[in-house]
């Protein structure tokens, strides 16, 4: 069989279980199994796939089409200008998430040697992403999971910043070290009983620690802003991504503890997504 067939089987399996863009997922899935770009997978598509490739990469669509999302597949997520190393244990980095990136470079243009913290760093895709562009900046990423901070650190090193970076297994309450700058956070904001409401792909695949902001979706927003009060330097900028339906209550409670608001931001969709505060 050639990759060409191979593909089209495979989409169609993928298109029978519901799977949104089962052509392109087919064409992402070949090229993980043979180990080669999506660009060469086009370019090649007459070449014959060998069994053993044909068999892996029927075992991937299966995957698949039980709802196991590509990033989990391949191991890796595109964000910002750089891939991440991705496993199930590590909420896959959105879209929506650059405009945390988008917000700090542009309030950083004319800065050096800023202090940044991320509380709940994950993938690293956040921080790493902004220590990357910013050559001079130095970051701190905490997390509960150590899982996370294992992949942060291996991405880290592929972007080239560990020599900028301390990381720290820690719930947010414990954490008690250093002033910064700059603090960015991308918590659970998911409330409990809609978790099961999620897309499947997410609901069924991704961390629960990642997205469980507990019964009022809050509680970990809560804690973040809490901290970050004390951690943050006098007129320190503090960019936090929200829920859709959290605006005005975490505006409130930024308010609450000392920050000035200075803008809010929708994401790709159209929901309310990211607030830019300042610590006065
Ligand atoms: N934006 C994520 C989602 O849609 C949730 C991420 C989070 O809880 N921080 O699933």
């Amino acid at each position: 069989m050639n990759i060409d067939l191979a593909i089209n089987e495979g989409s169609k399996i993928l298109k029978s279980k519901f799977i949104p863009n089962p052509l392109l997922d087919a064409e992402i899935l070949m090229a993980k199994t043979i180990n080669k770009d999506r660009n060469y997978i086009l370019l090649n598509s007459s070449d014959n796939i060998n069994k053993n490739d044909l068999s892996n990469f029927y075992k991937l669509i299966e995957q698949r089409s039980l709802g196991n999302p590509v990033a989990y597949l391949t191991k890796k997520k595109s964000f910002w200008k750089s891939e991440f190393f991705i496993t199930k244990d590590i909420l896959i980095p959105r879209p929506d998430t650059e405009l945390v990136v988008e917000n700090v470079l542009r309030l950083s243009k004319q800065k050096n040697k800023l202090n940044i913290l991320d509380i709940g760093i994950g993938s690293g895709c956040i921080l790493l992403s902004i220590l990357k562009d910013r050559k001079t900046f130095y970051g701190t990423g905490i997390d509960k999971s150590g899982k996370c901070l294992k992949i942060s650190k291996i991405n880290a090193a592929n972007l080239k910043v560990c020599s900028r970076l301390k990381l720290y297994k820690s719930d947010v309450d414990k954490f008690n070290l250093g002033k910064y700058d700059l603090i960015i956070s991308n918590p659970p904001y998911i409330k409990k009983h809609k978790l099961k409401y999620l897309e499947r792909d997410v609901a069924e695949f991704e961390p629960r620690l990642a997205l469980d902001g507990g019964l009022d979706g809050l509680t970990e927003i809560k804690k973040v802003i809490k901290k970050s009060a004390r951690l943050i330097k006098k007129n320190g900028k503090f960019i936090l991504e929200i829920g859709f339906d959290q605006k005005n209550r975490v505006i409130n409670l930024l308010k609450k503890e000392g920050f000035y608001i200075n803008s809010t931001q929708k994401d790709l969709a159209n929901n309310d997504r990211c607030i830019v505060s300042t610590k006065i």
